[in-house]
């Protein structure tokens, strides 16, 4: 790995307070970029800001669901760091249930976090990267996303939803210099796989040819590579990073 390749970016993470989110934000910033940690608790966002490796990083408050909200935080990080030249939409959340027993709002919430979440992002930023000709997007969605999963029907749609957003952001901004990618992490140990006990964790990890649960800095490696200069002919991809579950 290039050091410090993405100096001279901003990189907008959502979700970046926590988990998976977190590691990317501090290898964007290793990597050189000056982040912006979005998240709706803003005590977690301006926390994780502060814990970056390096100077000019900004926490901000931000419910991703809310487009209005996304836009005025686009322009405070505009006017504050500089113009986002990566966007990484990573924020997302799980009601699960099997199909049966789900309520519309568990529905509802996971597309409106998960999928409308990623079209309110980067609709605020892609006029800013086509006028620059330049940008990186890269979208965290799920193996689940690739197989489905029984008892996560809401997860699953909004994350398949993300496999063809990328692929169509890709197509549309290709031609004004803007790549958009995804990543499908596998099991990732954070907050949001935390309830997993250890017989349901054995029988995962017999699924996964590395042996092993991934770690969030086996995404945020990734994450950095899609925004660097060494993917600069990669668009419209869906890299899984899954210890080999799905192939
Ligand atoms: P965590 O639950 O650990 O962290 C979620 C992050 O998203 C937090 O920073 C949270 O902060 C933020 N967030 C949640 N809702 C919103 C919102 N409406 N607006 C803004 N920020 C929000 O999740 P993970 O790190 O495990 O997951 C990160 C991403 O990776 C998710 O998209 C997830 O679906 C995906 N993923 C995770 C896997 C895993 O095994 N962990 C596997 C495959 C994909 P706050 O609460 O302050 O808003």
């Amino acid at each position: 790995m290039m050091e410090r390749e993405l100096e001279g970016h901003i990189a907008l993470v959502t979700g970046g307070s926590r988990g998976i989110g977190r590691a990317i934000a501090q290898t964007l910033a290793e990597g050189g970029a000056r982040v912006a940690v979005v998240a709706r608790n803003a005590e977690g966002a301006e926390r994780a800001a502060a814990e970056l490796p390096g100077d000019g990083h900004a926490g901000y408050a931000c419910d991703v669901a809310d487009g209005d909200t996304v836009n005025e935080v686009v322009a405070r990080i505009a006017d504050e760091l500089g113009a986002v030249s990566i966007l990484v939409n990573n924020a997302g959340v799980t009601r699960d249930n099997l199909l049966l027993r789900m309520k519309e709002d568990d529905w509802s919430t996971v597309m409106d976090v998960n999928l409308k979440g990623a079209f309110h992002t980067v609709k605020a930023v892609a006029k800013g990267m086509m006028k620059r000709r330049e940008g990186a997007i890269i979208n965290v969605t799920s193996v689940v996303g690739l197989m489905g999963n029984a008892g996560q029907a809401n997860y699953a749609a909004s994350k398949a939803g993300l496999v063809g957003f990328t692929k169509s952001v890709a197509r549309e901004l290709a031609s004004r210099g803007i790549r958009c990618n995804a990543v499908a992490p596998g099991y990732i140990r954070t907050d949001m796989t935390a309830d997993l006990g250890d017989s349901q964790t054995e029988a995962l990890q017999s699924g996964i040819p590395l042996q092993r649960l991934g770690e969030p800095e086996d995404i945020s490696a990734v994450v950095r590579f899609l925004a660097g200069p060494g993917a600069r002919y990669i668009t419209g991809q869906v890299l899984a990073v899954d210890g080999g579950m799905v192939m």
